[in-house]
């Protein structure tokens, strides 16, 4: 498995399409101060999900979108497709190569693909998750995050290591089952109240 391509379409300086084809190995972005090297690891991370404006280095979550120039126009929509050479089948998915589309629209909302089908960003997440890949995964490591692992408390390195085992998955399973109990002991107490009242 790896990433075979990247392109980007009004995401942050990239208002033009701009795609990016990788090779298997490792890849390095040069270039100038501000031209743009880590608005691709942006991208990277937020055709996987990211949540976080403040993790995409920007103040909303809209900021991802072509803001203008003095020559063009802002832009109303941001694009992202991640295509992974999936042959070795890390990828619990039944195609060889799979492309995840993240789009988002100035007015708000962000809509994902799998390979062209409309998709939810859990179905991302899970996809991604059992391979290790996936934004919570510590795949990504920023300027100046080295620092903060060599600085992190016992509990923090578990919590990274729990990640990378892929631990991360079901622990959010969990915590959506747990949620879900919550909910149905609310419906439980109610129906008893309500029966205490038919009486
Ligand atoms: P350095 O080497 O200094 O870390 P870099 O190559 O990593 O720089 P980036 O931080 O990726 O550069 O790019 C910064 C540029 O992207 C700035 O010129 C900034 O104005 C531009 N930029 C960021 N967000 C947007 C946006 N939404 N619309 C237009 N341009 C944007």
């Amino acid at each position: 498995m790896y990433v075979k391509s990247l392109t980007l379409k009004g995401f942050k300086s990239f208002a033009s399409a701009t795609t990016m084809r990788l090779e298997p190995g490792i890849t390095c972005i040069v270039g100038p101060n501000g031209s743009g090297k880590s608005n691709v690891v942006d991208a990277l991370a937020w055709v996987m999900g990211e949540q976080g404006a403040k993790s995409l280095r920007g103040g909303k979550m809209e900021d991802v979108i072509f803001a203008g120039t003095a020559g063009r126009p802002p832009l109303g929509r941001a694009e992202v497709s991640l295509t992974i050479d999936n042959t070795d089948g890390a990828l619990p998915i039944d195609y060889t190569e799979v492309t995840i589309t993240r789009t988002m629209f100035r007015n708000g909302g962000s809509e994902y693909a799998i390979n062209g089908t409309p998709s939810r960003l859990l179905d991302i997440q899970e996809l991604l998750s059992d391979s290790g890949i996936g934004r919570e995964m510590h795949v990504i490591v920023g300027q100046g995050q080295l620092d903060a692992v060599l600085r992190a408390t016992p509990e923090e390195r578990r919590g990274f290591i729990e990640e990378a085992a892929g631990v991360l998955k079901h622990r959010k399973r969990k915590e959506r089952a747990l949620r879900k109990l919550d909910a149905m002991e609310a419906n439980l107490t109610r129906v008893h109240d309500l029966t205490g009242e038919i009486r």
